[in-house]
């Protein structure tokens, strides 16, 4: 057959093309599902050149030195191509580099002793040229052993074949088409390895050319079809560059997959930094997180804020998702962490502007107010309300300027925190007009208490940062209740009354209001 005459030429010319398929394609090489493809797309390549090596040496001694470097790519290719399909269907391959490693040792073993046959004769019983079509190559007679290295061999093509079977019955629609090319083009070697000889297709390299459909169906599914993988990698790498992390785990509470912000969270959240949590279990989020953990193994969907342990100005918002319609215990599941750090301090920010006043730090006359209700008042236990007035500050505003006053206005407000803060509740409820809350055994100990405080701010200078110095004296109003029947409303009318008797009975003093009546009783 004249065209049979630039057979080695085509095997080059599947060579360069597999090699060119090869190379463009190794740019992918960190993509899951394509780490392999580029190396076995070399491997193809080498097999194509080296038959056509065999092909076009004339002697029988270069003959054989090609046919036995063959065996290197043909061998490590069915490796090679379960490699590929098992990246390619399942997203957890930890390890799978360190088994190609385990799975490879026979191979080198074959390989020696193919190379070192003419010593011992273990692979072949005969080795001669054989001419058909006229194309001259290496036949050789394998022996039981060199079968079994075969079969071995083999062996991963078909557990290959299986695997991607298995994806495709259960992979998403989306997937049917390029895994059913996929399919096609990669069982057609393994078919053929088991069909040529059957059908005692003899020609040397045309076990070549059966991997040439497994080439251009992977390589046009996986690289090129833009329908096909534009979308998985568009995915991948939107998921990568989130700033949400995304932890995906398997009905064995197994990390099969997570984003670069979910590795990071994780880390925080678990307080280890492993290399890469893919391939780990969850359990130890669950069990350090209780409210995940609990909504977790009941597979229940919710969302809630936990706290970084590591500090209070970190958060996260968790978001469970079951991956499953069905929600059972055998389900995977998605968990999604957002980092709700900035919403939480700007909540703190804004609940410290509502409730604290600017100025002097104190509460302010609404959250004053909150907080005395809240506390509500009990039979029995008395309670004080202290009600200052700083004596006239009108004039320290005229005599030493607004901002003078402003600095008088902290000064005093220390003094109220230092005295009050472990002790009771405290607020600026006016301009310079603050106010006191605490529980008092008797009317006696909250005038004692109040007497004592006037004092010493009677006693008190306060210096200001342009260095004058200045002293405050301040009016007291005291009102004081056993009777839970009495509102906050009732004790601060008393404390005020009280007050407006210190002011008009000379200042810097402290009175005690009469028991508050009820505006029940009053009404009534
Ligand atoms: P009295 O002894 O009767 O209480 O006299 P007084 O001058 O303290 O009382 P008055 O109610 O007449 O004046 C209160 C002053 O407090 C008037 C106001 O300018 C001043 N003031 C209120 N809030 C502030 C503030 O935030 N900063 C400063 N610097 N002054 C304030
Ligand atoms: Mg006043
Ligand atoms: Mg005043």
């Amino acid at each position: 057959m004249p065209w049979m005459q630039g057979y080695p030429y085509y095997l080059l010319l599947g060579s360069v093309l597999t090699l060119y398929m090869g190379v463009s394609s190794h740019k992918y090489r960190k993509t899951p599902g394509r780490r392999y493809l580029w190396f076995l797309m070399l491997l193809i390549s080498c097999i194509f050149a080296v038959t056509a090596a065999e092909i076009m040496s004339l002697s029988f001694h270069t003959k054989l030195w090609w046919k036995n470097v063959q065996q290197v790519p043909l061998f490590l290719s069915t490796l090679f191509t379960y490699a590929v399909i098992k990246d390619y269907v399942s997203r957890s391959n930890e390890g799978l580099s360190r088994r190609l490693i385990y799975f490879s040792i026979p191979v080198v073993l074959d390989v020696i002793l193919i190379f070192t046959d003419s010593f011992h004769h273990l692979m072949r019983s005969e080795v001669s040229v054989g001419t058909v079509a006229g194309v001259s190559g290496i036949v050789v007679q394998p022996t039981l052993l060199s079968m079994g290295f075969i079969a071995y061999d083999q062996l991963f093509g078909l557990y290959a074949a299986y695997l991607l079977l298995v994806s495709l019955l259960n992979a998403p629609k989306y997937y049917f088409r390029r895994n059913s090319l996929l399919m096609i083009g990669l069982m057609i070697p393994v078919v053929c390895s088991f069909l040529l000889p059957i059908l005692k297709i003899t020609i040397t390299g045309f076990t070549a050319f059966t991997y040439l459909p497994a080439v251009l169906a992977t390589y046009f599914s996986l690289f090129r079809d833009a329908r096909l993988s534009i979308y998985p990698l568009a995915k991948s790498e939107i998921l990568e560059n989130m700033k949400d992390g995304i932890i995906l785990t398997d009905r064995y509470d197994i990390i099969i997959d997570v984003n670069e912000a979910g590795h990071v969270m994780l880390s925080d959240l678990i307080g280890e930094m492993p290399e890469t949590w893919q391939g780990r279990s969850i359990q130890p989020l669950l069990e350090l997180h209780l409210e995940i953990g609990y909504n977790y193994t009941q597979r229940s969907e919710g969302q809630f804020e936990i706290e970084s342990p590591r500090s209070a100005d970190i958060c996260y918002g968790v978001s469970l998702i079951a991956t499953d319609q069905t929600k059972t215990e055998t389900t995977g599941m998605l968990i999604v962490f957002s980092d709700h750090s900035e919403k939480k301090r700007y909540e703190r920010e804004l609940l410290h502007q509502a409730t604290v006043d600017d100025l002097t730090g104190l509460y302010n006359r609404r959250h004053f107010m909150r907080m005395v209700q809240s506390h509500g008042i009990q039979d029995g236990a008395g309670m004080a309300l202290l009600l200052f007035d700083i004596d006239d500050f009108k004039l320290i505003n005229d005599t030493y300027g607004h901002l003078a006053g402003d600095q008088a206005l902290v000064n005093f407000s220390q003094k109220i925190l230092k005295v009050y803060k472990n002790n009771g509740i405290a607020g600026r409820v006016g301009g310079e007009e603050f106010a006191v809350c605490f529980f008092a055994s008797n009317e006696r100990a909250a005038l004692e208490e109040a007497e004592n405080f006037r004092a010493m701010m009677s006693d008190h200078v306060c210096i200001l940062d342009e260095g004058q110095s200045i002293q405050l004296t301040v009016s007291i109003g005291i009102a004081f209740t056993e009777h839970s029947n009495v509102t906050y409303e009732d004790l601060y009318r008393q404390a005020d009354e009280a007050l407006y008797l210190s002011k008009a009975t000379g200042k810097n003093r402290v009175t005690l209001g009469g028991q508050p009546i009820p505006r029940e009783a009053i009404k009534g």
